[in-house]
């Protein structure tokens, strides 16, 4: 770790609509609903050009093709571009035959647009887990040198998956993991970086959390910032109510975090890490 705090900032780059891992709403019925993707993104886009900051898109491939312009100008803006799987399927329920597909083909088709190869990849829901532990020998065959794919304090192939960054190990190859980091305290390991949390819990609180963690791994969604995200009867009730809870509060929490503290893009922020002394999980 570096001798500061290192804080991390990434978005997933998916639609309003899309939770979970899209069998609420199959990707056939996408179409039909209102895309925001790109007016939402831009409002998280804008924060950074006025901050001067750089942050990761985990680009959905399905939004890439639909959206190639929104792709390019993230790219044009120094930003750096991953990969989030192509419709939001869990790679537990791919299996490693599909899943392999999937990683190639948003590859091949976000170097077609952006004209560089991602090396950065985040699993929809950061569902790797000990069913899908195959899919880390996978990223490293296809490239993948970070990955930003588990929460903190999950199990794995008999392993605690640390609250920081750590190797994962095959066959003499690494592949760094950026974890999905969470409050360390007796039964509140709430995920404060993002989402629900960050939107509920006020500012003065996000601050402190911020502050006293030696690594955070910011993350957003473009419908976090839209306040007039619609509603679907397509979804439950609950899920169209949580996606709208505290979004008007988003960008002014964001902004604050931005006048307090330095974030980095996930390579940039790999960059400052001292590798020998990170943790090393075998697969
Ligand atoms: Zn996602």
């Amino acid at each position: 770790m570096p001798s500061g705090n290192l804080n991390l900032l990434s978005i997933d780059i998916e639609e309003w609509y899309l939770s979970y891992d899209s069998s609420q709403i199959t990707p056939a019925k996408w179409p039909l609903l209102e895309s925001r993707v790109e007016q939402s993104t831009r409002i998280f886009l804008s924060l950074l050009k006025k901050h001067r900051q750089k942050a990761s898109f985990f680009v959905l491939g399905w939004v890439a093709e639909h959206h190639p312009g929104l792709i390019r100008e993230i790219a044009e803006a120094g930003h750096e571009i991953g990969y989030h799987s192509n419709k939001h399927e869990l790679p537990a329920n791919q299996g490693p035959e599909a899943f392999e597909a999937d990683l190639l083909y948003g590859l091949n088709l976000l170097e077609s647009i952006t004209g560089k190869r991602p090396v950065q990849y985040r699993a929809p829901m950061f569902s790797l887990c000990h069913k899908s532990a195959w899919a880390i020998p996978l990223l490293m065959k296809h490239g993948i040198e970070i990955s930003s794919s588990y929460k903190a304090y999950q199990h794995i192939i008999g392993h605690n998956i640390p609250n920081t960054p750590f190797w994962f190990e095959h066959h003499g190859k690494r592949l760094l993991e950026l974890p999905l980091n969470r409050l360390n305290l007796p039964l509140l390991n709430w995920v404060y970086t993002g989402s629900g949390y960050f939107r509920l819990l006020p500012k003065s609180i996000i601050r402190q959390l911020f502050r006293s963690s030696k690594y955070n791994m910011a993350y957003f969604h473009p419908r976090d910032f839209d306040t007039q995200v619609p509603s679907t009867p397509l979804l439950p009730a609950y899920r169209n109510k949580m996606n709208r809870i505290g979004n008007s509060t988003t960008a002014g929490k964001l902004e604050m975090l931005l006048n307090d503290m330095k974030f980095h893009s996930l390579g940039d922020g790999a960059a400052l890490l001292n590798g020998d002394q990170l943790k090393v999980i075998g697969i």
